[in-house]
């Protein structure tokens, strides 16, 4: 056995290894079922745009060239669907990556970095490795607590990660609070908005993380092509904000993150609004499903902008979680963070959503 400790790096041991969602392989090898509903990933239950696997595959005869490192034409595109600068956008294999480039980026040691909890397990994980502190403030009713979150920020705090939506429990923090939360931020202070969710929010208050980059704030915003572009496999997703914090990302970016198979599914994804209406639809009719059963079933919920419900069973989740997988039905069990009754549901498609529902009747006490 050799003493680990001699090599890694000073925290490393710390470090708990990230705990994806169950992968349906795994499920039909270890309990020899066929049909699955993976729930547990917050993937898109339609499959991807038909646009964007034509595009991968008329991609595949290049696989022999490096891909594109800056990500041109998606850049290109991307500046004017939203009216900004290229410079002001970076793309990477996945938000998740942007998040360790930023952690990379801005970090010392000693850095306290300011997050939500429960929240996205990535921010925590990334502050470690660069040896920063990571302060974590509870949520209240399911949202992040901005009054308590300004509170910890103080003059060693260099990142503050909101989730908006947040995940796991899908909920927002709204337009007003928000506003007023970054105008008293402290001018050495970076606020990092996780907007992978950011096409499913449909509340009239829910705020765009490009404004306050547009004013000048000191505001990074990541977006993905793993949600609403349904292409998480392919792994691309982006960070926006100023030139200068751009340019702190791209210079300790690998130099080819975005294979080219991604780039061309993710150009061609990004003009099919078709598709994604009907992601958008589905989604809909499936949480507006799954929100009455767990009425009928007096089940509270939190109510969701994304395309996932967090929602107390009332019951042991990790028995639940068990007794699912058997009748092929995977979801997330809270114990992941810390709420031991509560899991976190991802809607599928209208028949993976009755099913879930059948299945959860079985299993509840
Ligand atoms: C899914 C998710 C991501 C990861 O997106 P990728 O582009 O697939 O890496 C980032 N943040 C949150 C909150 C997510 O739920």
């Amino acid at each position: 056995m050799k003493d680990i400790q001699k090599f890694v790096r000073k925290g490393n041991l710390d470090l708990k290894a990230y705990i994806p969602g169950k992968p349906i392989e795994e499920v039909q090898e270890e309990l020899g079922l066929t049909e699955i509903a993976k729930l547990a990933s917050n993937e898109t239950p339609l499959g991807p745009s038909p646009k964007a696997i034509l595009a991968a595959e008329k991609e595949l005869k290049n696989a022999h060239l490096y891909p594109e490192g800056r990500c041109t034409l998606l850049i290109r595109e991307m500046s004017k669907k939203l009216g900004i600068e290229e410079d002001m956008i970076t793309f990477s294999n996945g938000a998740d990556n942007c998040i360790l480039l930023i952690a990379s980026a801005f970090i010392n040691e000693g850095d306290e970095i300011v997050m939500g909890d429960p929240s996205f397990f990535v921010f925590q994980t990334v502050t470690k490795i660069m040896g920063g502190k990571p302060i974590f403030v509870k949520l209240k009713n399911h949202i992040h607590d901005l009054n308590a979150m300004r509170e910890r920020v103080g003059k060693n705090t260099k990142l503050v990660f909101v989730c908006n939506p947040n995940n796991p429990t899908g909920t927002i923090v709204k337009k007003a609070e928000l506003d007023k939360f970054v105008s008293q931020l402290p001018d050495f202070t970076i606020l990092i908005l996780d907007e992978a969710y950011f096409e499913f929010a449909s509340d009239k208050d829910y705020p765009d993380g490009l404004d306050y980059i547009k004013q000048g704030y000191n505001v990074i915003s990541l977006r993905t092509f793993s949600k609403i572009y349904g292409i998480a496999g392919l792994r691309i997703g982006y960070a926006l904000g100023c030139p200068e914090f751009i340019a702190a990302l791209n210079r300790v970016r690998e130099p080819f993150p975005v294979s080219r198979v991604a780039q061309a599914a993710a150009l061609a994804a990004l003009e099919d609004e078709e598709y994604r209406e009907r992601v958008l639809k589905n989604n809909r009719e499936g949480k507006a499903y799954l929100y009455n059963e767990f009425q009928k079933l007096g089940l509270p919920y939190a109510p969701s902008q994304t395309n996932f419900v967090f929602v107390d069973l009332k019951n042991d989740c990790e028995r639940v979680f068990q007794d699912l997988l058997k009748k092929g039905i995977i979801i997330r069990p809270g114990n992941l963070w810390n709420y031991h009754t509560f899991v976190r549901i991802s809607v599928g498609t209208m028949e993976q959503n009755r099913r879930a529902i059948e299945a959860l009747k079985g299993c509840l006490l």
